[in-house]
């Protein structure tokens, strides 16, 4: 059995075992929450041993040099030293809310302080802290023009950290955070044929960044961004991205629902789920840029689809916004 020291101490690893699970198993307490290797709140750094190119997957070259790792996802072949990152490594900071409002009854935005210092790419996303517990956020706002990070949080049923931000976090309290990261953003490689954006719930708030981004860059192809929830009302940022396709001739906006009778809905709002309207709007995604961000279960089958349909990997940005594991 390989071995994982962490902090000076030896720890058996079973086989199938991630240096995290083997780690929660021998009760150290260690960060973590998606389990998925997405939210990156686990990074660790290894000091000696062969760390498998998967668990370094996402991560910037320096912290790969630095032997950054996600252990969520680290089976390494043999022994393994670690250590934690302290809070300067995690680059932790505290930010202050200075705005917070709804967007419709599920969904809350929330706007932080942030001085030029920190660097983003709209669509990245951030780690919050409450304690122990580690939730990721994605950025909605736009880093040359917003003077504040905007957040959309959706309330989620009997979710722990959704609703203290929805409801006791105040405007004037201080939040801690790490990040930016992730690779769900806009960059113009020069040899796309489009955009297509697809999200549902609060998995506008990178999209929004990320569409509003490509258009005050310049990005002149197709740009659609298809924006989907069970009922017109839990749409958001409708009037504002009607706005933008007045103010843009390359950009279209489709806000889509599934919830309720087709019939029932007004001309101007597309039945059905986001993916499958963009995919039928747009049969032809070779050469384009796609960004899912939202539901798993949506943002992996539209991945899935994409990619089976002649789209390169690397153009598909995809942000599932997966739950946090359960406590070990
Ligand atoms: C990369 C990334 C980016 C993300 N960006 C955003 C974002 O911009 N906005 C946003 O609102 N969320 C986002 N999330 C999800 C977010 O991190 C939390 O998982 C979410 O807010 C729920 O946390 P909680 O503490 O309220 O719920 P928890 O206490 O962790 O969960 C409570 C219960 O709800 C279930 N649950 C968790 N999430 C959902 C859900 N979405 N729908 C239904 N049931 C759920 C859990 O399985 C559990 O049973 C993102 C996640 C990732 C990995």
């Amino acid at each position: 059995m390989a071995k994982v020291v962490y902090q000076g101490r030896s720890y058996e690893r079973r086989d199938d075992e991630t240096v995290l699970r083997c780690l929660l198993r021998n009760d150290v307490r260690a960060p973590y929450s998606c389990e998925s290797g997405a939210c990156q709140s686990c990074t660790m750094q290894a000091t000696k041993g062969v760390i498998p190119s998967n668990a370094q997957e996402d991560l910037k070259e320096t912290q790969k040099v630095l032997g950054y790792f996600k252990p969520c996802v680290c089976k390494p072949k043999g022994d393994l030293e670690v250590v934690a990152l302290d809070d300067a490594h995690q680059q932790k900071q505290q930010l202050t809310v200075v705005e917070k409002s709804f967007l419709n009854d599920e969904i809350l935005r929330l706007r932080l302080s942030c001085d030029e210092s920190f660097k983003y790419h709209a669509g990245q996303f951030i780690n919050l802290f409450k304690e122990d517990l580690i939730r990721s956020y994605s950025l909605a706002s736009l880093p040359d023009s917003d003077r504040t990070l905007e957040l959309h949080i959706k309330r989620v049923p009997l979710g722990v950290v959704s609703h203290w931000l929805c409801d006791d976090v105040q405007v004037g309290d201080q939040l801690s955070v790490a990040g930016p990261m992730g690779e769900c953003f806009y960059h113009e490689t020069g040899r796309e044929e489009g955009l297509l954006a697809v999200g549902t719930g609060s998995g506008l708030a990178p999209l929004w960044g990320i569409v509003r981004d490509a258009l005050t860059h310049g990005f002149d192809k197709p740009i659609i961004l298809c924006h989907g929830g069970m009922t017109p009302e839990l749409l958001y940022y409708v009037d504002e991205l009607r706005l933008l396709e007045k103010r843009y001739g390359n950009f279209n906006y489709y806000p889509c629902v599934s919830g309720i009778d087709e019939n029932a809905l007004p001309a101007d709002i597309s039945w059905g789920f986001p993916n499958d309207v963009a995919f039928a709007l747009q049969p032809d995604l070779v050469k384009w840029q796609l960004f899912l961000c939202g539901h798993p279960e949506m943002v992996i089958n539209a991945k899935r689809k994409a990619f089976l349909q002649g789209v390169a990997l690397q153009d598909i940005h995809a942000d599932p916004f997966l739950p946090a594991s359960p406590p070990a």
